[in-house]
């Protein structure tokens, strides 16, 4: 793990969050207030203007200037979540073990602290749907060594999390406010977040 890595990723996200932003940005329409997208393209592209910044520091100390950084330019409820979740990650890094069990550490630990600071938990319809899935899948398969393998099981551990999120009502967020209307639409945290994991799977598939 390294800044290269850690910015590659980034930037591999905001190319595919671009190519379904319509999308994204219909889903919040649906059962939000429409800004999903725009908060976190405003979000990513914050974090790309640190790359020159940051690229060389250590990546604890990374995440932990990216959570803050989007903490303080972003808004919405993703805003904050997303701050949270980078910034618990910056807090598990571990230089001494392998990448794998080390982000699967790290994204345990921004997973728990995104849960508390939402008070939301899976079920709810939100993008904890996607991460919480993901984050035990990872850490069931932190010793594997075929990190080919890994991602192809992660991105279709994601896909079924945004997927849950369909037919089910919210608990959290705006769309808790339409009861069993929000029912038949993904949600645009889950669907966002999915994407992300799925653009940065797709960077160790056959690599
Ligand atoms: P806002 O809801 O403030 O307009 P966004 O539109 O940027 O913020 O983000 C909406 C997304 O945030 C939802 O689709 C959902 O996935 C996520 N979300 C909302 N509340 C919570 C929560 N308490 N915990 C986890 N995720 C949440
Ligand atoms: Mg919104």
């Amino acid at each position: 793990m390294n800044g290269k890595k850690i910015f590659n990723s980034i930037k591999s996200v905001e190319n595919s969050i671009n190519k379904h932003k319509d999308e994204i940005e219909k889903l919040d329409q649906e059962i939000g207030d429409g800004d999903h997208i725009f908060n976190i393209l405003r979000g990513l592209k914050e974090l790309l203007n640190l790359e020159e910044e940051l690229i060389s520091k250590p990546p604890d100390q990374i995440f932990k200037q990216l959570g803050m950084k989007i903490m303080t330019t972003v808004g919405g409820s993703s805003g904050a979540l997303f701050a949270t979740l980078l910034i618990g990650m910056s807090k598990k890094y571990n230089s001494e073990i392998n990448d794998l069990d080390n982000l699967s550490q790290m994204f345990f630990e921004g997973v728990q602290s995104m849960k508390k600071r939402g008070k939301a938990d899976i079920g709810e319809k939100t993008m904890l749907d996607v991460l919480i899935p993901t984050s035990k899948t990872l850490s069931e398969l932190k010793n594997e060594k075929d990190i080919s393998k890994v991602a192809e099981q992660i991105s279709l551990v994601a896909k079924d999390g945004m997927i849950s999120t369909k037919d089910i009502i919210a608990t959290k967020g705006r769309a808790s406010f339409l009861g069993e209307r929000a029912k038949g639409h993904i949600d645009p945290g889950a669907r966002s977040s999915q994407l992300a994991i799925e653009a940065i799977c797709n960077q160790f598939i056959n690599n």
